[in-house]
């Protein structure tokens, strides 16, 4: 059995090199940029009106003939002479003569003549010709993880394809006889089926789309040959359950049978103590402990860091912080405890119902409160180590 933070060193380790791949614009959001991308037109592509008003070419009075109009998407141009302009609105053309752009609340009309009734300058309300950005310029660099404004952003440079970190493929397998899945008539002795749709969710959360899911009964040769598959047709495989050490807990001695190289298994915490890790022909493997909230704890803590290096993320995890504890707590033996928790401003309360089976505790929590294995008990109002879960 190791450590919290041997298994974490041995994550962190992991090298794992990302390849690009190309895909829609669309498609790109929360992932991370493959490329520097490299603007291939001016934004804006001409001198662009900021406001609605009047394109002039100043001149020493204040009155002004206006010789015609440009709306936004027109290519028009208009020749002034001083004492000239042009009727305009809000990202029209500037035409190439006018030197300031007036706002229409300044400015009285009669006809075709305006007058104005305070002091204008040149360049005002005039967006340069790449202003934004240049041709050739470097848009977003290699690494961006792509937000909706990333996206807009790059749309309006006329991008519609980007190479990024894809995502990985994940096999989420299930194992156990006692499970039903949801929507069907519950049996005696059976419980419903939870873990599967809780990874699918937080994988899909991580923008994970390709999720391949697999059930297997706790039975020793569908088990190893169901992880055979999986890990042939994936990046990384997620099993659930099965990694005890029970008499029907099989998927220790499957995943020997299949020669996975084993980086770790049984960590000295709680919850969560029997997870493994491993390595079969590239593809990452962590078999989690069969209880709801085990299995998601592990997910966060060792599962998180792998993916965000499989998508060219920084391996951190969850954002970790500290706050002011509401309660004393004293630890109850010597592992280190994960403990759902409930953030308020500077402060955290350790919630009621820590058992690895209970997810309604989860339900409501969010943060997890580390305890690590030397210490023994938090008094109220000292500070603890907290990690923030991404709600
Ligand atoms: P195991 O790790 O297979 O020994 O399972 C530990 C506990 O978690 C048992 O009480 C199981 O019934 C429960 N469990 C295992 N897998 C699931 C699952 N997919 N959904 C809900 N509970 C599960
Ligand atoms: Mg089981």
């Amino acid at each position: 059995m190791i450590s919290v933070s041997t298994a974490l060193s041995i994550i962190s380790k992991i090298r794992y090199t990302p390849n690009p791949k190309t895909v829609l614009l669309k498609d790109a959001n929360g992932l991370n940029l493959g490329e520097d991308i490299i603007s291939q037109i001016h934004m804006p592509p001409f001198r662009q009106s900021a406001m609605d008003g009047y394109a002039l070419l100043l001149h020493d009075k204040n009155s002004y003939q206006i010789i015609g109009e440009v709306k936004a998407g027109d290519s028009q141009n208009y020749l002034l002479k001083p004492g000239q302009g042009v009727r305009i609105f809000t990202g029209a053309r500037v035409p190439d003569d006018a030197n300031t752009v007036v706002i229409q609340e300044r400015v009285n009309r009669s006809e075709n003549t305006i007058t104005i009734d305070s002091e204008i300058h040149p360049n005002q309300n005039i967006r340069a010709i790449g202003e934004q950005i240049k041709e050739g310029d470097t848009a977003l660099i290699k690494g961006t993880k792509l937000t909706p404004a990333g996206i807009g952003f790059l749309a309006g440079l006329g991008v519609t394809k980007v190479a990024v970190y894809a995502p990985p493929n994940v096999a989420i397998i299930t194992t156990g006889n006692e499970l039903i899945t949801p929507g069907e008539k519950l049996k005696e002795g059976k419980i419903y089926e939870s873990n599967s749709i809780q990874l699918e969710t937080v994988l899909e959360q991580l923008h994970i789309k390709e999720i391949n899911k697999y059930v297997v009964q706790d039975e020793y040769e569908s088990t190893k040959e169901t992880i055979r598959q999986a890990i042939n047709d994936n990046d990384l495989v997620l099993i659930s359950g099965g990694i005890s050490v029970g008499d029907y807990d099989f998927v220790k001695e499957a995943l020997s049978e299949l020669h996975t190289e084993e980086l770790f298994y049984k960590i000295k915490q709680k919850p969560g103590k029997p997870l493994f890790f491993g390595i079969n022909n590239k593809t990452m493997i962590f078999a989690l402990p069969g209880n709801p909230a085990s299995s998601l704890t592990c997910f966060y803590i060792y599962v998180l860091p792998i993916i965000q290096k499989m998508m060219g993320i920084n391996a951190i995890g969850l954002n970790r912080t500290t706050k002011i504890i509401t309660k004393d707590f004293v630890k109850k033996g010597d592992r280190a405890q994960f403990l759902k928790a409930k953030v308020s401003g500077e402060t955290v309360e350790i919630l009621e119902g820590q058992s690895s089976a209970m997810l309604y505790t989860y339900a409501i929590a969010n943060a997890l409160v580390y305890v690590p294995e030397h210490i023994d008990n938090i008094e109220k109002g000292k500070s603890a180590e907290t990690i923030l879960l991404p709600i």
